[in-house]
């Protein structure tokens, strides 16, 4: 079949490569009808986080049941399913307390030297050896681990596009704001008008937020936040963000900053950015300046992913503010269930962010032009099957 292959930082081709099989009694077999790239395949194709041996990618992905193993309780071949992107055994103390993301079970790779780059957790699909080393779903088909606990049968009455982004981004940007606790009436910031900023703005409204403010520095990307989630936007080359922040809220600060961009930022773009707005170097760093933009007591949520040790951090701040910090990788199959209700009852609408529908055959160039954000790209989806 065909698949998209790591090779080495900036070089993913469309290779042959041997058919999934059944490997475990409780797998499946999908063949794959739409796949979608993410800002988290960006950092393995950057060389952020390291792969050595070639590797198929792709963690959000859906499809059909071709083959299923003999212990599948629920899914037989035929059946249409969206698949959480973290692979998770259904069964250990992780995974019953609601935190699939570090199931016990799924990941036998260590990081090497005990840990010091990951300790032991959770695998993802496609998402390198330290995470597991699964083959992805950017791919004309995969295998899917413990499927009696991921996949979600979707019926005919959805598109793929309406319930792709249930796999990750949505139930990612859905997670940062439910992780904030929010009451009703906050002020909800988000750093990143990305895939999955926009899709954190999207639930901060479902979850009660009075006022939604995205950050970025891209106009168009700021313009898909406007139009797709009613944000308010503030470009980070033009203002100081935690400026502005205050200045819109009494003088307070956000009640809630979210991170939707992760390490991917570019710390030669902050530098250049910072010197702009008079900064000192190295502030305008998405997370240091979340902590600058939320008020006194808040709490700055983390999705944006930080894959390596993280030096300067500014702990003197965060203590005086008292703030509450949590991040993570999304448990998408804590959330996955309500949020398909969400989409069915069109309280919410997931695929007005897609940029770019192309065939598997594409794939490279899709990376290359999302990865450089050319030709206005937001989120690209590939169909395998056409
Ligand atoms: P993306 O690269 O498409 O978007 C990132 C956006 O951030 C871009 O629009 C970029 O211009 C903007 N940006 C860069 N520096 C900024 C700054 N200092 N302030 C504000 N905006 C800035 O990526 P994406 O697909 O939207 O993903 C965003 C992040 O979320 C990535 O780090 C990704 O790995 C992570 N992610 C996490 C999870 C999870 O489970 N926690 C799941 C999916 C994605
Ligand atoms: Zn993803
Ligand atoms: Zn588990």
């Amino acid at each position: 079949m065909k698949a998209l292959v790591f090779h080495r930082p900036k070089k993913v081709t469309l290779d042959t490569v041997p058919d999934p099989i059944i490997e475990k009694n409780n797998d499946i077999i999908l063949k794959v009808t739409s796949t979608a790239i993410c800002g988290s395949d960006l950092h393995i194709y950057n060389g952020l986080i390291p792969q050595v041996r070639p590797m198929v990618m792709g963690h959000e992905f859906m499809g059909v049941v071709e083959e299923v193993g003999k212990d599948i309780k629920h899914l037989k071949r035929g059946d249409r399913v969206v698949v959480p992107f973290p692979i998770a055994c259904g069964q250990c103390f992780f995974c019953e307390h609601q935190l699939s993301t570090h199931c016990e079970n799924s990941n036998s790779n260590y990081g090497p030297e005990g840990g010091l780059l990951r300790e032991k957790g959770a695998a993802l699909f496609g998402y390198t050896d330290l995470y597991g080393g699964y083959s992805g779903g950017q791919a004309e088909y995969v295998r899917v681990p413990f499927a009696n606990f991921g996949p979600r049968k979707i019926d005919q009455s959805l598109t793929d596009d309406q319930v792709l982004f249930l796999t990750d981004i949505f139930p990612t940007g859905w997670s940062a704001v439910d992780w904030a606790d929010l009451k009703g009436g906050e002020t909800v910031a988000v750093f990143g008008c990305g895939p999955v900023g926009v899709m954190a703005m999207k639930a901060a409204w479902l979850k009660g937020a009075k006022r939604v403010i995205g950050i970025d520095h891209l106009p168009y990307r700021m313009e898909v936040a406007q139009k797709s989630a009613k944000a308010e936007v503030i470009n980070f080359k033009e203002h100081d963000p935690a400026e502005i922040i205050r200045e819109m809220t009494g003088g307070r600060g956000a009640d809630v900053v979210i991170d939707a961009v992760g390490m991917e930022a570019d710390r030669t773009l902050f530098d250049k950015a910072a010197q702009f707005v008079h900064l000192e170097a190295g502030t305008l760093n998405a997370l240091k300046m979340a902590v600058r933009a939320v008020r006194r007591g808040g709490v700055v949520s983390v999705v944006g992913v930080y894959g390596t040790t993280y030096d300067n951090f500014p702990w003197g701040q965060i203590f005086d503010k008292g703030l509450r910090l949590v991040g993570g990788q999304a448990p998408v199959h804590k959330y996955i269930d309500e949020l398909l209700g969400l989409v069915r009852d069109k309280k919410v609408f997931l695929d007005d962010i897609i940029s770019h529908r192309l065939p598997l055959d594409k794939i490279s160039e899709a990376y290359h032009i999302f990865n450089n954000k050319e030709d206005k790209c937001m989120k690209v989806v590939l169909k395998p099957h056409g």
